[in-house]
């Protein structure tokens, strides 16, 4: 089954960066976030850590059977061949275990969704039974089963992904029902205290390590996905920035392509912002930049659809497989709203309060067409719009030059 496509990415909505940077504040101690961080962080850290994992079961598997197979045939030489209780767990339990964990980790759907749940009560089991065979064999005299089990143990904490507290909680069931067993084998107190002290050392070594390890994954998966946002978005404004409007363009104009989708583009320019700056300021030109950039950022309510700033008084919004009649009602929308704002300019020609000129489009992508196509089409458009008078839209609306699925003139204002 294949993964979430690109757009489906996009759609995810991503807590924005102050989500993050306030969890790092807040402090993670108990290493969990808060919702839906704690989500995100999950599903990246199965992804990061399962090609390691997988390894990881495998070897372990290919090492328990060649180890079953070595006490076999070492059973048939000795012509011991009654199948002990530790023979039918195996059978029974461990590997029915091994397979629903291996089961798991290859059907991506359930390994995201269930192996923070299924592999530590899997380990444990393995673990618990593990154990019980190696008390017996140590109690027997056989004291490298004892450093077997340590080994796995070992792996245990650092290769199959778990997380801090499946660690803790695994490591410390194996070790206690370790002891257990040596007890109920009878193995004399003082292999039993200084076997089970091993483990417990190990035990808290490598939970400090996990610890350890986990908290600063987990800062650095914050600030990763910090410097993400902030390196996407327009400080002023909060909407995305050109590098990514760009990058968004691209992407969407092939699902396009590939699903018959059309774009729409809306290009929104300040009118006679120069004038507007000489006469109230640079600071309040940013304020109102601001503004416009609130008015615009929530008239994208699709998740594909995307608004950015693309250059000083100029924005652009994508609309994903919309109608011309919504993108149009968008845009007038827009227009609508950034009046109703009520900033006054008295210096604008055309008003008394800042407007915006826009230009309106849509296309089928096509192979003989490119994204910057549309761009261009629209930007002539834009430029109508200010021709005209400004504080209007027009859409682009040459059956020549974009081909018959432009949609009669839709006027604008
Ligand atoms: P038109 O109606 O034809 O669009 O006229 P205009 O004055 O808006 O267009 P022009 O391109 O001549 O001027 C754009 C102005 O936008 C110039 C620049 O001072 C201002 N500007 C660009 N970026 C910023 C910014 O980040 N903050 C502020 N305050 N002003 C900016
Ligand atoms: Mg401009
Ligand atoms: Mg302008």
């Amino acid at each position: 089954m294949s993964g979430p496509t690109k757009l489906q990415r996009v759609a995810e909505n991503a807590p924005d960066h102050r989500v993050w940077s306030s969890q790092i504040e807040r402090g993670f101690r108990w290493l969990r976030f808060q919702s839906p961080l704690e989500h995100h962080y999950r599903h990246h850290h199965l992804k990061s850590v399962r090609k390691r994992v997988v390894i990881c079961l495998i070897s372990m598997i290919a090492f328990s059977v060649w180890m079953a197979a070595n006490n076999r045939s070492t059973d048939a030489a000795d012509a011991e061949s009654v199948v002990t209780l530790m023979d039918q767990l195996s059978t029974y339990l461990q590997r029915p275990m091994s397979g629903l964990l291996l089961i798991t980790l290859f059907i991506k759907p359930l390994y995201f969704r269930f192996w923070l749940q299924v592999a530590p009560i899997g380990l444990a089991i393995s673990g618990v039974f593990g154990g019980l065979s190696a008390a017996e064999s140590v109690t027997q005299g056989n004291l490298h089963a004892f450093v077997t089990m340590l080994t796995g143990f070992l792996g245990l904490y650092m290769l199959v992904g778990l997380l801090f507290w499946n660690v803790a909680a695994v490591g410390m069931i194996i070790t206690v029902s370790y002891g257990l067993s040596l007890t109920h084998h009878g193995a004399p107190l003082e292999l039993i205290r200084f076997e089970t002290s091993v483990l417990g050392v190990v035990t808290v070594v490598a939970l400090v390590f996990a610890y350890t390890l986990e908290h600063s994954q987990r800062l650095g998966f914050l600030q990763r996905r910090i410097m993400q946002v902030l390196s996407s978005v327009d400080s002023l404004t909060g909407l995305k920035n050109r590098r990514v409007f760009d990058e968004e363009l691209e992407s969407l104009w092939k699902q396009g392509h590939r699903d018959s989708n059309p774009l729409g583009l809306l290009l929104v320019d300040v009118d006679h912002f120069k004038a507007f700056n000489d006469r109230y300021g640079h600071q309040a030109g940013d304020r109102c930049l601001a503004r416009i950039g609130e008015v615009l950022g929530d008239s994208v309510r699709r998740p594909l659809d995307i608004a950015a700033r693309v250059g000083g008084e100029e924005f652009a919004l994508l609309f994903y497989a919309a109608t011309p009649e919504h993108v149009v009602a968008a845009g007038k929308q827009i227009e609508k709203e950034i009046r109703a704002l009520e900033i006054p300019h008295a210096d604008s020609d055309n008003a008394s309060t800042v407007t915006v000129s826009i230009g309106a489009g849509q296309i089928q992508p096509r192979p003989n067409r490119s994204p910057e196509s549309l761009v261009k089409q629209v930007d002539q458009a834009l430029y109508q719009a200010k021709a005209q008078g400004r504080g209007r839209l027009v859409w682009f609306e040459s059956e020549h030059q974009l081909g018959n699925e432009v949609v009669a003139a839709v006027r604008g204002s």
